[in-house]
């Protein structure tokens, strides 16, 4: 059954199943292991995991591994972790088969690499970086050969060794591919495809002095897999030759006895097969797999915050966050943090769509979707934010006997109810207060004023009567007097009070830091470079109270959400707080990030 929304990459594909080109759509989504996963790559994961679940076909999660210097366990796992918490699913769907590296492969592309030499479709160039920068020329002149392009092939074959034994330095010499340096497209200019490098890999250890490069590991990698359709956003568009070009010079690849076998020589004996002068020939026992194709999508913008590894890095290694999975980054642990579900992000993926014109999403957009996805699924509760003290002066003891209220947890689900108790000592929110002295209330206000009534949510209409204030002349307690017979749910208790507000009653409540989150820049496109600090709204600290039920819930469902009503969603920090209930341990700060502010709020 499809359900993914239909896009060009779809009809594409749509197409082929219909003209039986593979047997199984399979697509990939290989992240560098050089920093966390934020929006944009969970676009581009929900496009191929997506893909691959509606056409009964696989996608393969390949870390692209190939660059030692800039890459990291931490990050591999955090990806791992990152990706499994958004598809939400295990590794034993047939469209998630486990996780695969880039570095599985060094013994294959290393053979393609000595086959492109024997067949002189490479050399070893041991030019300078800055010569071959010079010779390469510009887009609008034509480069220059390399003096080194008319090596022999032994030469160039003993050279490759040397590189791979690491008997030349980095920088003294390189694997070009042999193409066309006079080529309108910069890509064919003899693209290096194998560098030297001193570093030691996470995997593969200290086993290669040599790394590939991006395009010809990529490529081969995809030919390798049997990937049917390679996507990718527009930057590579350029590279689509250079894509083709490796993939048809190496179709071994796509034959799996062959692919096996090298990896069996390496692990057998890699001395007898790296000597071995003969051209491997491909076993043809099964009709090799069809040449993966390159399709380029646009990647997602948005608003007020940055995307790439790199700008995120900064702000990271500058400390201008707390770290990679902070909630302001758009990072998806950052996200995961805030108290994003993961259905809200891939509901995200199909509204954004799959295009090929360069877009730049509002940050709304993301909220709209949280906000969708837990309106549902979110338990209701008051929270009181800025609390200011509310006396009831007339409520008594014997009030309290037959005192038993209760509030819907969701207005539509059967979640159950909370109970909630009146009282003498109360919070309402500071903001639902308006103090006369300042002057008239902003039109529209029908919240609280001295000598005005308000209906308390769920329970009483009260009148303020009078009001205390601090050192500073600042309101400080409301003292007010309760109307028994506007009890909610009572005979003829609504409709005669406009204004409707949440509150609390103080003994009930616990005691938390709220965070409220603004965009992360204030520019609509910050460039991030300019590394100045993010100077938006970058999170504001507020004192609260919240209904125990809240509480209780995050500590029995970790990573749960409540609608704290009035004020949006909200999560218990997991970071941030005590590791057992705030109940348990009195005084430390418990912490609630606010993942979405309501749109729509009663109360006027
Ligand atoms: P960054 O610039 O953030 O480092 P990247 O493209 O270098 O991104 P990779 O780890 O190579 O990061 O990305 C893995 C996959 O995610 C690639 O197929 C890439 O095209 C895709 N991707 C990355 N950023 C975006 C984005 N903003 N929108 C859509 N897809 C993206
Ligand atoms: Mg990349
Ligand atoms: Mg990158």
């Amino acid at each position: 059954e499809i359900t993914g929304r239909k896009h060009f990459i779809r009809d594409i594909i749509e197409n082929d199943i219909k003209e039986k080109k593979h047997e199984t759509i399979i697509t990939r989504f290989p992240p560098e292991p050089n920093g966390y996963l934020h929006l944009g790559h969970a676009k581009s994961i929900c496009l191929n995991f997506g893909i691959a679940k509606d056409y009964g076909g696989r996608t393969h999660l390949r870390l692209d591994d190939t660059n030692p210097e800039k890459e990291q366990q931490i990050f591999a796992d955090a990806i791992l972790e990152d990706v499994r918490w958004l598809v939400g699913e295990n590794d034993e769907d047939p469209w998630f088969e486990g996780v695969r590296h880039a570095s599985d492969y060094f013994d294959v592309l290393y053979a393609c690499a000595k086959l492109l030499v024997r067949r002189g479709d490479a050399y070893v160039d041991s030019q300078s970086a800055e010569d071959m920068k010079l010779r390469r020329g510009s887009l609008t002149s034509p480069g220059e050969n390399s003096p080194y392009r008319d090596r022999t092939v032994d030469e160039n074959l003993q050279l490759l060794e040397a590189m791979r034994n690491g008997d030349l330095p980095a920088g003294s010499a390189v694997l070009r591919a042999k193409i066309d340096m006079a080529s309108p497209n910069l890509n064919l200019r003899d693209p290096a495809l194998y560098r030297v490098k001193e570093a030691t890999h996470p995997r593969t250890g200290d086993a290669w002095r040599l790394y590939p490069m991006y395009d010809f590991a990529h490529a081969l990698s995809d030919a390798i897999e049997g990937i049917t359709h390679s996507l990718c956003t527009l930057e590579f568009e350029d590279h689509r030759p250079l894509y083709d070009w490796v993939v048809a010079k190496c179709p071994e690849v796509r034959d799996d006895a062959w692919v096996l076998g090298c990896l069996s020589k390496a692990g057998g004996n890699p001395e007898d097969y790296r000597a071995s002068p003969e051209t491997p020939t491909p076993i043809e026992t099964e009709p090799p797999l069809k040449p993966p194709r390159q399709i380029e999508f646009s990647r997602l913008n948005v608003a007020h915050t940055v995307m790439s590894k790199r700008k995120l890095a900064k702000l990271v290694d500058d400390r201008l966050v707390n770290g990679w999975d902070d909630p302001r980054l758009p990072t998806l642990s950052g996200l995961r943090r805030k108290g994003v579900p993961p259905a809200a992000l891939r509901e995200y993926a199909e509204r954004v769509g799959v295009s090929k014109a360069d877009a730049f999403i509002e940050s709304e957009v993301l909220e709209d979707c949280v906000r969708d996805v837990l309106d549902e699924s979110a338990a209701r509760a008051f929270g009181v934010l800025r609390p200011l003290p509310l006396t009831v002066v007339d409520w008594t003891e014997a009030d309290e006997a037959d005192e038993a209220l209760e509030a819907p947890r969701h207005p539509k689900k059967d979640f159950g109810v909370r109970p909630l108790r009146f009282g003498s000592d109360l919070v309402i929110e500071r903001t639902d207060f308006h103090d006369l002295q300042a002057g008239e209330p902003p039109k529209g206000f029908n919240r609280l004023v001295e000598g005005g009534r308000v209906r308390l949510r769920y329970a009483y209409v009260v009148q303020c009567n009078s009001v205390e204030r601090d050192d500073n002349g600042d309101v400080c307690r409301l003292l007010c007097s309760v109307e028994r017979d506007t009890r909610a749910g009572a005979k003829g208790s609504g409709a005669r009070c406009k204004g409707i507000i949440h509150w609390l009653r103080r003994d009930d409540a616990v005691p938390c830091i709220v965070r409220l989150y603004g965009n992360l820049f204030k520019a609509e496109k910050p460039s991030g470079d300019d590394n100045a600090d993010p100077q938006g709204a970058l999170e504001e600290l507020v004192e609260a109270l919240v209904e125990r039920d809240v509480v209780d819930r995050a500590y029995d469902e970790p990573r749960s959400v409540t609608q704290l009503e009035r004020n949006g969603y909200f999560c218990v920090d997991a970071a941030g707080s005590p590791a057992i209930p705030p109940q348990r341990l009195p005084g430390a700060p418990l912490v609630l990030n606010r993942c979405a502010p309501l749109k729509d709020v009663f109360g006027g």
